[in-house]
């Protein structure tokens, strides 16, 4: 399958470590290619590298906070020097503060948008120079179910969530004279160290979810395997700011 494949190419996956980052890791892994998984949990990451190199190829992790620019624009440069390219990139590092409104502090708003927003502008920005002087690049943005809609508990999360549809939609109109591709997945309900914090601090959270996911299950990492390689590769040259879910049906069930 050539078109899908991805040897010689490089990722860069923010939150590489675990959860859905790792899953798409390992799918772009098993289609040959070299990932750099970024995040501040070395305990995962080892772990994560140990899944990574298990399909051969070349796999390694930089300790970062998405959080702090400077370190983002550090390791993307210094990823693009080490292996003489960057490919990919994938937003992928997220968090959440569940609160109702009223009750947030502004730090804590500050924190959602910076850890899942901000950071991927940083991210993006300081990807484009490596992409365009290869004269193609890809970008893949994680939103949310949030992108579309809400709950009370998630202000600054759905906020960051569509901000980020809207953010690869601008980029995707301004890079695709670039040959770079900006796309977002949305993400259903999927069970990673994210929604088992949703599942102990919202109650009946974990029924719902069953109840209106027309797949009947939540989600896991590996199901991002096969989306996050083909925005990754040549096959979806012809796609961008595109918006795609990967949620088992729930965000077309009435
Ligand atoms: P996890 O908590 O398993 O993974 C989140 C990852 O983000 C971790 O690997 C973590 O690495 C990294 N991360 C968080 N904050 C930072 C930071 N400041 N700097 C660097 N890395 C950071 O959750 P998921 O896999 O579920 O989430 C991945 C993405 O998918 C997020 O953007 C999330 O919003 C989105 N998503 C998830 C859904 C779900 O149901 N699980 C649904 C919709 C969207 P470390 O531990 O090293 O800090």
């Amino acid at each position: 399958m050539p078109n899908f494949d991805l040897t010689q190419r490089v990722a860069f996956v923010t939150g590489g470590n675990g959860g859905i980052g790792l899953g798409m890791a390992k799918g772009m892994a098993e289609a040959g290619a070299t990932v750099v998984i970024a995040g501040r949990n070395k305990t995962k990451a080892d772990k994560a590298l140990g899944a990574l190199r298990a399909f051969g190829g070349t796999a390694e992790f930089v300790t970062l906070d998405v959080t702090d620019e400077a370190s983002c624009r550090r390791a993307i440069d210094e990823t693009a020097a080490r292996f003489g390219r960057l490919d990919i990139l994938v937003n992928n590092a997220g968090t959440s503060v569940r609160k109702q409104p009223q009750d947030l502090t502004t730090a804590e708003w500050h924190h959602v948008m910076n850890t899942n927003l901000t950071s991927a502008f940083v991210c993006s920005q300081a990807a484009y120079p490596h992409m365009k002087g290869l004269g193609s690049g890809k970008i893949i943005n994680i939103g949310s179910m949030m992108s579309i809609f809400a709950s009370s508990y998630a202000t600054p999360y759905a906020a960051s969530k569509g901000g980020i549809v809207q953010m690869a939609r601008a980029m995707a109109v301004a890079w695709a004279k670039d040959n770079i591709q900006v796309n977002c997945i949305l993400p259903g309900w999927i069970d990673t160290e994210l929604t088992q914090k949703a599942r102990e601090q919202v109650e009946g959270l974990h029924e719902r979810v069953l109840t209106r996911t027309p797949a009947g299950r939540w989600g896991g990492p590996d199901d991002f395997a096969g989306i996050a390689v083909f925005l990754a590769s040549r096959a979806s040259d012809f796609v961008t700011g595109a918006a795609i879910p990967v949620d088992g049906g729930f965000s077309v069930q009435s």
